[in-house]
């Protein structure tokens, strides 16, 4: 999972791009970079690390220009190198002329990256942000395209999640997959400074209005000319393909502040616990008791509908970094140690109704489950707000292979006895779909391996 932003027309394009990407920072902490341009240039750094620690005062004050892209990365697609870092260039003899940073998971990259390859393209990383700049230059160069038909072209041709910016020496272009797998919304500051980024969360913080989400299958150009919206070329989809949201940005990965998808993110989170509750009825416990912060909402939607009393008994520590992708399952463990405690005295002889939004390989779970018992606690009823996950993501979403998902292993009653928990409940597929607006506007193949542009291939 990745997180994109864009800025147009701000002479401190690059501390915007760092405010930005600082609100985003959940989508991806294993790298981060920026492209700026000012009008004859566009410079770039990128670097493994986290943007408070890479985007230093004297590292902005390098980077002038009125026009910037960034990305935050927590790699699903190439490993986790400065490398694979976004945004990706393309440099033509007058130097770096187009970047680009994308958030989703080509499907038919090794496909595509073949024909540009055959075509004497040379790729420096195996990230799908550079074939999709390298694709677009393509048609430029060697087509005669301008940039809108060669991103034309490339949505044609490159099937897959993208949520992208590119933006040249004198314009930002924001472009979306035509299903609108990955949220991506633009908004205007007081000033008339253009902003785009993949969670509102982040045009809250840079307080910017007149917000609407990118287009499926659209384009929109930002230059000194002005907005140019185009919203979808009927020589492509003679209509635009239902979206197919990701289901999981509602369920687990957008802040819960972000509104997307017609929706606001922490009202999806409640109707998953409501729906729990509902699947529950008559089931009695002293607390319900969400594993921070991803359960904090579907638990406080459970407590509402169950009239149980929602208490934070666990703790998290916020300055842990990402367990889920340590390289094994020893370190794993000991990460979840490190990220959550209990309040002490707390779950002594009760009995409790335990809150996660998802189990992939179980390991989170089987270790606060651990902590609890140890602690004394007399019963455990553990329900997740989601279906069990049982296929991988090839959106965008770093899920781990299928053979590592426990409930592709195993069955419910093998779950609950591995979690060690004395009852277990996963909230139904039909009962999720009660949860959002517009049900078949999303996309649930983690959960049903139903997947809408088929599977990554060679
Ligand atoms: P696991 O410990 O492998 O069962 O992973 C489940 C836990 O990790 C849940 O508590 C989720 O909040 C979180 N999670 C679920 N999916 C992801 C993901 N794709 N990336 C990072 N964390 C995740």
């Amino acid at each position: 999972m990745c997180g994109i932003f864009g800025v147009f027309g701000n002479p401190n394009a690059a501390r915007l791009t760092s405010l930005g990407l600082f609100a985003i920072q959940h989508r991806g902490q294993e790298s981060c970079g920026m492209a700026v341009s000012d009008g004859k240039v566009i410079r770039l750094r990128k670097k493994m690390g986290l943007i408070k620690e890479v985007f230093t005062e004297s590292e902005l004050d390098q980077l002038p220009g009125s026009i910037a892209i960034g990305h935050v990365r927590y790699p699903t697609k190439g490993s986790a190198t400065e490398f694979n870092t976004q945004p990706h260039l393309v440099e033509t003899l007058a130097g770096p002329t187009y970047a680009l940073a994308s958030n989703g998971d080509i499907v038919n990259y090794h496909a595509m990256r073949r024909f540009l390859e055959d075509h004497n393209v040379y790729f420096k990383s195996d990230n799908d942000g550079e074939l999709l700049v390298k694709y677009i230059a393509y048609q430029v160069m060697r087509q005669g395209d301008g940039i809108i038909e060669a991103i034309r072209h490339m949505m044609r041709d490159i099937k897959g999640a993208y949520s992208t910016v590119l933006c040249t020496r004198d314009a930002l272009y924001m472009f979306r997959d035509p299903h609108s797998i990955r949220p991506m919304v633009w908004g205007k500051m007081q000033d008339g400074t253009v902003v785009v980024a993949s969670e509102s969360c982040t045009l809250d913080t840079l307080e910017a209005t007149d917000r609407q989400e990118i287009p499926s299958a659209g384009i929109i150009k930002v230059s000194d000319e002005g907005i140019r919206v185009i919203e979808n070329d009927p020589a492509l989809y003679r209509s635009v393909p239902n979206p197919r949201h990701c289901i999981f940005e509602q369920i687990y990965f957008s802040r819960p502040d972000s509104y997307h998808f017609g929706e606001d993110v922490f009202r999806v989170r409640e109707a998953l616990g409501a729906a729990l509750a509902r699947a529950d009825h008559g089931l009695k416990a002293d607390y319900v008791v969400p594993v921070p912060d991803s359960a904090n909402f579907i638990g406080l939607g459970y407590s509402n509908e169950a009239k149980i009393p929602l208490s934070l008994g666990l703790i998290r520590n916020h300055y842990i970094g990402r367990t889920f992708i340590k390289p094994e399952q020893t370190i794993r463990d000991e990460s979840v140690r490190q990220k959550f405690n209990l309040l002490p005295n707390f779950f002594k002889d009760k009995s409790v109704v335990l809150i996660d939004d998802s189990i992939v390989r179980g390991t989170t779970i089987r270790k606060i489950v651990e902590l609890i018992k140890h602690a004394g606690v007399k019963e455990v009823h553990l329900r997740i707000g989601s279906p069990q996950v049982k296929y991988s993501c090839y959106y965008g979403i770093d899920t781990p292979s299928k053979e590592e998902l426990i409930a592709n292993r195993f069955d419910l009653e093998q779950i609950r006895q591995r979690t060690g928990v004395d009852s277990l409940k996963f909230l139904e597929i039909n009962d999720l779909r009660t949860c959002v607006q517009k049900p078949e506007d999303y996309c649930y193949a983690c959960f049903n391996g139903d997947y809408p542009l088929g599977v990554a291939g060679d």
